[in-house]
């Protein structure tokens, strides 16, 4: 779809999803469910894998979470919801792979966060233990460093060399280096215990738009690993998907990013599935993958006269991402279609003519008729208090006589 060329990687198999740069960037997303409820758990990864999660992760904290992991397998396996699982471990991930060897095999990959794993000899043997169960159930491994809970004494002892050569560099720079150095030498300590190379992925997760565009570029530079792309703590509402959009672009256009996810704070009760959407739509908006037809819209100004606009672009992107469910197998291709709904006829014929199909509503002190526009050409002029209906009827036509068998 897109002239990007992205940076050649391993390519990493986790159940039928494939993570690298032979293959399309893959979406994730995690829960905010107790894992310990295997019931809520697995409705709420189902709902993600619906949304379009290809892989999602769940938290395995305890050894009442650890205990339901092949229990949500199972559940979504009854759902037919093939979707890979990943588990997050931290702190004490190996006793829990030890203790429960069915959430062992029932994950599809685990998350290690080597920050967390523990300082010195036993830290060493936690990580040795999570790998070495990694390899024997032919699992992938993301090696996920994450700002926020970085190793310090890795991180101490480049401060001390840095201070011991007169300081060449800030401490940002130095702490942004640590970042990139935990990921790879716990990724060489990964395939010296026996995981092979195409089993690991890698992320180095900060905050900052900045530093997560810096820290990438370098961790790309030096690696062939698939990198995982996340802007972590990216916030609530627009900051959070403002500020993830502008640095997953930034990567995605340099061919930087195997795997995404957008790390939102959900609004209270709010669901679940908004950053898969989000993640969607930053790959479809940048030409690197197609999910869901597109609906354009002007944002409308002094010549709307009222709000049918609004709320028809409003209805037929709901409508068709709906549809998508059922359609992605019933009408293959459709996900390209392009609809275009404007306010007037300032630029209403003109997007429409551009879009598969466009409908141009009246404005201010226009003749109250709607223009539909099928293929660049006027097909029909819609009048009086249906034009929603009739044309939402105009674009199912479209979609089964230009994408049906
Ligand atoms: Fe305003 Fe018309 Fe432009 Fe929409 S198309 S923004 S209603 S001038």
């Amino acid at each position: 779809m897109s002239h990007i060329t992205r940076r050649k990687t391993h390519q990493v198999q986790i159940d039928h999803i494939t993570v690298g740069s032979e293959y399309p960037v893959v979406i994730q997303s995690m829960t905010n469910t107790d894992t310990a409820d295997a019931a809520a758990t697995a409705a709420q990864v189902k709902a993600l894998a619906d949304a379009g999660s290809e892989m999602v992760r769940i938290t395995v904290n305890t050894p009442e979470a650890a205990s339901q992991v092949a229990e949500i397998r199972r559940r979504l396996d009854d759902m037919d919801c093939a979707v890979p699982l990943v588990g997050d471990f931290h702190f004490n991930g190996e006793r829990l792979l030890a203790e429960f060897p069915d959430c062992a095999k029932a994950l599809s990959k685990y998350r290690i966060n080597p920050g967390n794993v523990g300082k010195g000899a036993k830290g060493d043997e936690k990580f040795a233990y999570m790998i070495r169960t990694a390899a024997e159930h032919d699992k992938a491994v993301r090696i996920g460093v994450n700002w926020g809970s970085l190793d310090q004494s890795l991180a101490k002892k480049m401060m001390d060399a840095n201070a011991a050569a007169g300081n060449p560099k800030t401490p940002e720079e130095i702490m942004k280096e640590a970042l990139i150095v935990s990921a790879l030498e716990s990724a060489q300590k990964a395939v010296d215990l026996g995981l092979p190379e195409n089993k690991i992925i890698l992320s180095c997760k900060v905050s900052n738009v900045q530093d997560l565009i810096t820290v990438y570029r370098d961790l790309g530079s030096r690696c062939a690993y698939p990198l995982h792309l996340g802007l972590t703590e990216a916030g609530m509402g627009s900051k959070g998907i403002v500020a993830s959009t502008a640095a997953l672009s930034v990567l995605l256009q340099q061919g930087i990013g195997d795997t995404i996810r957008i790390s939102l704070t959900p609004e209270p009760n709010a669901s679940r599935t908004q950053e898969v959407i989000v993640a969607q739509e930053i790959l479809q908006t940048m030409g690197l993958r197609s999910f869901t037809p597109m609906v354009t819209a002007c944002p409308g100004c002094g010549r709307t006269s009222s709000t049918v606009f609004q709320e028809l672009a409003r209805d037929i992107q709901q409508y068709l991402r709906e549809q998508m469910s059922v359609w992605r197998w019933q009408y293959p291709g459709v996900e390209n279609l392009n609809v275009a709904v404007m306010g007037c006829v300032v630029n209403g014929p003109g997007e429409s003519k551009l879009a598969d199909i466009g409908i141009s509503l009246p404005g201010t002190g226009e003749t109250p008729v709607a223009p539909v526009y099928v293929d660049g050409e006027r097909k029909v002029t819609l009048k009086g208090d249906n034009m929603a209906q009739e044309f939402l009827a105009i674009v199912q036509e479209y979609v089964k006589t230009n994408y049906g068998e």
